[in-house]
């Protein structure tokens, strides 16, 4: 792999839906490119296509056309199992609401990606040191249940960074948290992000998060614009 390369492109990406009053489209030649470590915004209304970029860039969903690479590879020529394995090791996934497992432990749901394939190290420390950076060194052995909504979130972010991703992609994860928990979870994102030279992409709706990172983007009529200074 080419290292001066961009970590992930992204070229005239399309995606519509099939609907009554003829195809909605959603994501319109939308063109991307992004280096390795580096961290970006994402902006824009509710309904523009935040959710639907993301899913597409993190192999959940395929376009209707266009390509998309990450670390030199095509995730729609992949099959299922290469796919599933593609996800596992190269992208991180920050959803709004954690999607931690209930009946696991903190530490647990950090280790649970490890568990996809028979094949992954084991990360047992890994797991302890990423709970320890995220301030939850005594929470470790807590339910979900037994921790606040920043808890979690902030379990749910060691959760993506166990495998060493090279992307982290984050959809409004701190759409579901008050201010200053919101706050705690974006700084953290950074600090780990740039410690690990993780490139990330988050979405979000505040324009103080967003002035933070390296580029910001604003998605409008289904097309990518710079948006603010840091662009
Ligand atoms: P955002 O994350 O920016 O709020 P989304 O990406 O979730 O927006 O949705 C973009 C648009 O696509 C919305 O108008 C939504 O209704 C539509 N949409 C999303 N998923 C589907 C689907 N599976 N079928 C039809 N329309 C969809
Ligand atoms: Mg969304």
């Amino acid at each position: 792999m080419n290292d001066h390369a961009p970590l992930l492109s992204v070229r005239d990406l399309h995606k519509s839906y099939p609907s009554a009053g003829g195809d909605l489209v959603v994501l319109n030649s939308v063109n991307l490119s992004l280096s390795r470590g580096v961290a970006m915004a994402l902006m824009g209304p509710s309904g523009c296509g935040k959710s639907t970029l993301l899913n597409i860039i993190g192999a959940l969903d395929t376009p209707t056309s266009g390509a998309v690479s990450v670390d030199g590879q095509d995730p729609f020529s992949l099959d299922r199992r290469a796919l599933a394995r593609f996800r596992n090791h190269k992208i991180g996934y920050v959803f709004q609401d954690h999607h931690l497992l209930p009946q696991c432990t903190a530490l647990e749901n950090v280790l649970a990606p490890t568990l996809a394939f028979r094949d992954n190290p084991d990360r047992s420390d890994r797991a302890r040191e990423l709970l320890q950076r995220v301030g939850l060194a005594a929470r470790m052995d807590h339910r979900p249940a037994e921790m606040s909504g920043g808890e979690r979130q902030r379990v749910a972010l060691a959760r993506a960074l166990i495998n060493e991703p090279r992307l982290l992609l984050a959809d409004e994860p701190t759409g579901s948290l008050d201010r200053r928990a919101g706050d705690q979870i974006a700084e953290l994102l950074r600090e780990l992000t740039a410690a690990d030279g993780v490139a990330m992409i988050v979405v979000t709706h505040s324009a103080m998060l967003a002035g933070a990172f390296a580029k910001c983007y604003e998605l409008r009529d289904g097309a990518l614009t710079t948006s603010g200074a840091a662009a």
